[in-house]
């Protein structure tokens, strides 16, 4: 049995980042650059106006100029403005020759085709300069930039329309056991609806990644072998069930028999001991517990950093945050265990309530909860103590989430 780091570095050392594919800019969102992308001409390209206003050269103590032109948004004039002659300009509008400073209409006053300030400005005001934001030439986007929608906004603006990152992973999600029965089916004593597929394409979508649900292998070895070879195609497998030492549990040595390399069996971890870590055909293959929760606890320590690795990600690990326990919380066993909490935000302090049931088989241990926490085997926080928590999800920064079931 290794520990939950020694696991997490284990599932590292046989991952790397998948080729990149060129794709549509907006499809790019939440994607990782491949490549560095350079400025192809200044932005902006030519000095315009910042403001809707009149456009001059402004000398210090002149109190008026006459009004010669329009320049609205889209067009351009090329001929010089001479000195003493204004034009009225529209907001983005490149500057015309002869003009160095530009006055917002609501600083002027206007009589027919005179203007006049109504109190003094700097000469270069309100005028965006050629290449200020950049140079022909500047890094827009770095490799390995997580693009945002600002970078997409940005690269369209250089004139891309595609953008070359980090492929999608497609992710074999595979569930086992003759219990399990499909998603809408009506449960019936000794039968179970097959949840864990879902949840865990769930997580793969949230990930990032392309989930490809490949059904349930039933209780056998040849069941098993089959669908463990057509997973394997993938980018990467998951296998839920059928990892531990029950008399129909033919994961793992279906693995081995076809000649792959199991690299984890057991983690000293609580839920989630049974999760194991193998390579099949150059194929990451990752066997979860079969219990709801753990399996969705083992997705998160040891499958989403590795889906983010693939996908090119400089932080592959979920933001923890400092909070403040609302009740002492006990580890009396003798694995190191990841709680599921509740954390919540008031005037900006965190706090975090353990939910009360913790088993690994009833998944509204993890809908009443947005976090995890680490509680060490044989230890107690006390309540009011300052943890670390992991969160997991959005729910604090997009509102509250119901948790009826705490
Ligand atoms: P196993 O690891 O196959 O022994 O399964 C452990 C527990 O998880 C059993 O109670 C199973 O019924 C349950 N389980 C296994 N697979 C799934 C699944 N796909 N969806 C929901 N529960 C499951
Ligand atoms: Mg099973």
């Amino acid at each position: 049995m290794i520990s939950i780091a020694s696991a997490q570095q284990e599932v590292l050392n046989h991952v790397s980042h998948l080729d990149p594919a060129s794709i549509p800019l907006l499809q790019g969102l939440g994607k990782v650059a491949f490549h560095t992308v350079h400025a192809p001409w200044d932005m902006p390209m030519t000095s315009n106006s910042a403001m809707d206003g009149y456009a001059m050269a402004y000398r210090d103590g002149q109190s008026e100029w006459s009004v010669i032109d329009f320049i609205p948004a889209g067009t351009c004039r090329t001929n010089s403005v001479a000195p003493g002659e204004a034009v009225k300009i529209m907001t983005g509008a490149p500057i015309p020759p002869g003009c160095d400073t530009v006055i917002p209409f609501e600083q002027i006053s206007r009589e027919q085709d005179l203007i006049r300030p109504l109190h003094a400005i700097k000469t270069g005001a309100n005028i965006r300069h050629k290449g200020e934001d950049l140079r022909t030439g500047d890094p827009v986007v770095r490799a390995g930039t997580l693009l945002r929608p600002q970078e997409i906004g940005l690269l369209t603006a250089i004139g891309l329309t595609e953008v070359a990152v980090y492929r999608t992973p497609r992710i074999a999600v595979l569930a086992t056991g003759d219990e399990l029965l499909e998603p809408g089916s009506t449960p019936y004593p000794g039968k179970i609806i097959n949840s864990n597929s879902n949840s865990l394409a769930a997580q793969l979508l949230e990930a990032g990644c392309e989930p490809q649900l490949i059904g349930v292998a039933a209780d056998t070895r040849e069941s098993t072998r089959a669908k463990i070879s057509a997973g394997v195609q993938a980018d990467a497998l998951l296998i839920s069930g059928g990892a531990s030492t029950g008399d129909r549990d033919y994961v793992k040595e279906t693995i081995l028999e076809l000649g792959g390399q199991l690299h984890f069996c057991k983690v000293n971890m609580k839920p989630g001991k049974p999760v194991a870590f193998a390579t099949l055909a150059g194929t990451p293959v990752f066997i979860l517990p079969g219990n709801p929760v753990a399996a969705m606890v083992c997705f998160e320590m040891f499958v989403r950093p590795a889906l983010l690795t693939m996908q090119g990600c400089a932080t592959i690990m979920r933001p923890s945050i400092k909070a403040v326990l609302t009740a002492a919380t006990s580890n009396r066993g003798d694995r190191p265990h990841l709680i599921s909490v509740r954390v919540t935000r008031d005037s900006g302090i965190y706090t975090a309530s353990s939910i009360n049931s913790q088993s690994s088989a009833n998944l509204t241990a993890l809908t009443a909860g947005n976090g995890l926490l680490m509680v060490e085997p044989h230890a107690t926080l006390p309540s009011d103590s300052l943890v670390e928590v992991t969160l997991l999800d959005r729910s604090l920064e997009m509102g509250d989430f119901c948790y009826a079931a705490l």
